[in-house]
């Protein structure tokens, strides 16, 4: 069923507590977490606890849950006295995606090049 929980996704068993994280905030819809392998000072990854494969099946699916996402991005970048920050939703393997629960990488605290390798 669409929004459910997959018993082999990750990101699903850190929602359900079954997988440790580093969580930095926690809302009726999302978890915000340290991500494991940080590419930058700040680097947060912030899901639904929802069960989507990418950010435009939630958006489509949930997009209120989708808009929390963006939210809470904004105030993991406060909590973090982050002025500037970038959020990036990889979507689908060639660009990089290695997780299929949508997740929003929050990154900051160092200079971040464009175009993004
Ligand atoms: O965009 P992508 O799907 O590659 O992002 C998945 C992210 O999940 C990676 O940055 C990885 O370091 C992170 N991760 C994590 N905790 C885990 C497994 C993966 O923070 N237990």
């Amino acid at each position: 069923m669409a929004g459910e929980p997959q018993g082999d996704c990750l990101f699903c068993k850190i929602v359900e507590g079954h997988i440790p994280a580093t969580i930095v905030r926690e809302t009726e819809t999302t978890v915000a977490f340290r991500d494991i392998n940080p590419q930058a000072p700040t680097h947060v990854l912030v899901i639904p606890k929802v069960h989507y494969a990418n950010a435009a099946e939630l958006a489509t699916a949930e997009p209120t849950i989708a808009a929390d996402v963006l939210r809470e991005a904004q105030s993991v970048a406060d909590e973090d006295k982050q002025a500037s920050y970038r959020i990036v939703f990889n979507t689908g393997s060639g660009a990089g995606q290695t997780v299929f629960h949508a997740h929003a990488h929050v990154l900051g605290g160092r200079g971040l090049q464009w175009p993004p390798g």
